[in-house]
């Protein structure tokens, strides 16, 4: 989409948004605009399988066995200073840096709490009248150098209460250690957090009501990369309508939306794209795909890959 505002009109739109906000209203969401929707499929390709040693094939009954383009929802792009990459966001004009609780706090934990706590029994979207059994957080160190974001909770994470915990969690677990990392030592979260009906894909509404609470916890753990697990993630993140064949292979310059972090001297993260770990267990094949993408992310963390006994 291109700006076609009034400068005008975004002059005076932009003063009503700081409005709001000295009133104390700080989320603003735009209403999808269906015309922009296309489908984006991810290209087949073969690759050396790497991550094949480490990571489960799936196995026959897996329910999510059916091969499916790993894109099955498409969002059309948000305006953000979320992205920094060329041509892809023309002004930061709409932009709303707003101030949050938690940035009163210089100690991740409490300030994670903070947001936790904010979001509450949260009830922002039809997700939590969906059957959800409970809010599915984040996980992990809260001073992670790396953060998994994937798109939603399954049954498995509603159960339990954290993310990334069944099958497609084993193998992000395996795709974590091929890395020389340990669970613990990442921060893993989803876009929304309350596990949509019947694991669909998560609406683009719901993703952008739920986002702020990511970009949020982004903003406090400060990671150096953010590897976003899927399209879902990705295009959240980053605000734009692209295929995953055209998302991945290259980092990208992240700030998290809407919120500044109360560090002044974390500017931003890089942020990498790769395959959903239930899409891998789908496709195995394109798990060496996926490698690659995480080799690029080793290089820029100054990790080296765990020697594995022969
Ligand atoms: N898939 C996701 O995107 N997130 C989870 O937490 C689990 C499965």
């Amino acid at each position: 989409m291109s700006p076609t505002l009034d400068p005008e009109l975004r002059r005076a739109l932009a003063a009503r948004i700081r409005y709001y906000q000295e009133i104390g209203i700080y989320d603003f969401y735009r209403r999808p605009n269906q015309s922009e929707a296309k489908p984006v499929f991810a290209p087949q390709s073969s690759a050396h399988d790497q991550l094949a040693a480490a990571v489960p094939v799936a196995s026959a009954e897996d329910k999510t066995s059916t091969l499916q383009p790993e894109l099955r929802v498409e969002m059309s792009p948000r305006k953000s200073a979320a992205l920094r990459m060329p041509a892809a966001v023309e002004d930061n004009m709409f932009e709303v840096i707003a101030t949050k609780p938690e940035q009163g706090s210089s100690d991740p934990v409490r300030a994670l709490k903070i947001i936790r706590e904010d979001l509450g029994d949260c009830t922002r979207c039809v997700l939590h009248k969906q059957g959800r059994k409970q809010i599915v957080f984040g996980v992990g160190n809260p001073k992670a150098e790396l953060m998994f974001v994937g798109e939603g909770p399954g049954a498995d994470e509603d159960e339990q209460g954290e993310p990334f915990v069944g099958r497609a969690g084993q193998l992000l677990n395996n795709m974590i250690r091929a890395m020389g990392l340990s669970r613990e030592e990442v921060y893993i979260a989803n876009v929304v957090k309350c596990r949509p009906p019947g694991n669909r894909t998560p609406e683009r509404e719901e993703c952008e009501t739920c986002s702020p609470f990511l970009m949020r916890q982004i903003a406090v753990i400060k990671p150096k990369v953010v590897v976003a697990l899927g399209a879902v993630a990705a295009k959240t993140l980053l605000a734009m309508n692209a295929s995953m064949a055209q998302l991945r292979g290259r980092f990208y310059e992240f700030k998290p939306a809407g919120v500044r972090s109360n560090d002044s001297d974390w500017d931003g993260c890089k942020l990498a794209v790769t395959y959903h770990p239930a899409f891998l267990l789908r496709d195995p094949r394109q798990k060496g795909e996926a490698w690659k993408d995480l080799q690029m992310v080793m290089k820029e963390l100054g990790l080296k890959a765990p020697k594995t006994a022969t």
